[in-house]
């Protein structure tokens, strides 16, 4: 069974949502695994995750509990994968990448950084007789095409070429028995230390914005995927392989129903399919042994199935629900916790350290009065 891990995030309130809502917030939080939510029609509903990391939740926290074992997984040759989810303006791009790719104040660092970090520590504590290598790359997928963000390195000079060559904005997605789901022709940058892949990250992420600009779209509307492969070549010159796979997801609001019409509605339909078929491979998968793999619906989109190695298996995952804390967004932060409450359904299974009684209460059921213990309403 896929080991899942989902937790929820709330940001600090925008200077916006304070125009709006003053300082109230949708949720009250009870401790680090539940808090109770407010819905549209003040209705109280209980939620809880494997971690909820509240406004003050400082990035280093964040990447400790999600993502540190998957980075050591993969070292082990586990593949794993984080995922950020929510609606734009939540703070998915804030957790994987930090206010900038190259932000160093160890407060705000996000968990991109964090990773590339913690892969390199692990490899330089490795036996000296341990061959590792660690590559990267970066694609983005909108409207159903996958294209190359990462950089073509030269010298250790960055030259954005994979995203501004038009013939690579639609990457084929190709499965063999030895080496599993690959990219064809995508761009994997060989990075020596830390600081190179910093370049190489921010190098993408320029390209990115480069492309946006001519494609005319915002970055909310396609998924960004990072991908460090880690090699360990054996003495016998077997070859291990471990990935630690990051994705930004497009924003998951429900555009089609603000009246949006064209290009804007055609993204959303698209963006709306991806994430549902996200949800039901994540829940295919949760479903317990008895699901065979030729079952889990990889092939409904290109995000699952480029995850497809990355999800299943034996392999490792979180997901990061970012949610916005002002009533403003109650709509859409419901949403989300559905979605993470999904997700986390398989988990609330019988190896659950909770009591019979705590689990017979289901996600975001409705909550008891406030004066009722924290005991009661989980
Ligand atoms: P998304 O990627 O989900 O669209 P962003 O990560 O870009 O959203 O976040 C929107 C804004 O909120 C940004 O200005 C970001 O700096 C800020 N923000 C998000 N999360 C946090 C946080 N945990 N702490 C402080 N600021 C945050
Ligand atoms: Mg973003």
């Amino acid at each position: 069974m896929t080991n899942i891990t989902v937790c929820s995030r709330f940001r600090p309130l925008s200077s916006k949502e304070k125009r709006v809502h003053g300082d109230s917030v949708c949720i009250r939080n009870m401790d680090t695994e539940t808090f109770i939510f407010k819905d549209e029609k003040e209705e109280e509903l209980v939620f809880s995750f494997d971690r909820v990391f509240y406004e003050e939740t400082v990035q280093a926290d964040v990447y400790e509990f999600l993502a540190l074992p998957i980075v050591r997984g993969a070292v082990n040759a586990i593949n794993g994968t984080i995922i950020t989810y929510g609606q734009t303006g939540a703070g998915k791009t804030y957790s994987i990448e930090g206010p900038s790719i190259l932000e160093s104040d160890d407060l705000q660092k996000g968990l991109l950084p964090r990773v590339v970090d913690d892969l390199f520590e692990c490899v330089k504590s490795a036996d000296e007789s341990d061959k590792y290598t660690i590559k990267l790359s970066m694609v983005e997928i909108y409207m159903e095409k996958i294209r190359c963000a990462c950089p073509v390195s030269v010298f250790k000079i960055m030259i954005p070429l994979d995203l501004l060559d038009l013939t690579k904005d639609n990457i084929l997605i190709k499965e063999s028995k030895v080496q599993g789901i690959m990219l064809s022709g995508v761009t994997e940058i060989f990075i020596s230390d830390p600081a190179e892949a910093l370049q190489s990250l921010s190098g993408g992420i320029a390209n990115r914005a480069v492309g946006e600009t001519q494609m005319n779209m915002a970055s909310s509307r396609s998924h960004c995927i990072y991908i460090f492969t880690v090699q360990l070549e054996l003495p016998d010159k077997r070859v291990k392989t471990g990935k630690v796979i990051l994705v930004d997801l497009a924003g998951s609001e429900k555009v089609e129903k603000t009246g949006a019409e064209g290009k804007v509605l055609e993204e959303a339909k698209t963006i709306n399919k991806s994430l549902s078929a996200l949800g039901n491979v994540i829940n295919a998968l949760t479903c317990g042994p008895s699901t065979k793999a030729s079952h889990i619906p990889y092939r409904d989109s290109k995000l699952t199935r480029i995850l497809q190695d990355a999800l299943g298996g034996n392999s490792r995952t979180a997901l990061l629900c970012c949610c916005s804390p002002s009533p403003s967004n109650a709509a859409e932060t419901l949403s989300t916790l559905r979605f993470g409450a999904r997700a986390k359904h398989i988990k609330a299974s019988p190896t659950v350290h909770r009591s019979q009684d705590k689990l017979a209460k289901k996600q975001g059921e409705v909550a008891p009065s406030k004066d009722e213990s924290c005991d009661r309403i989980l």
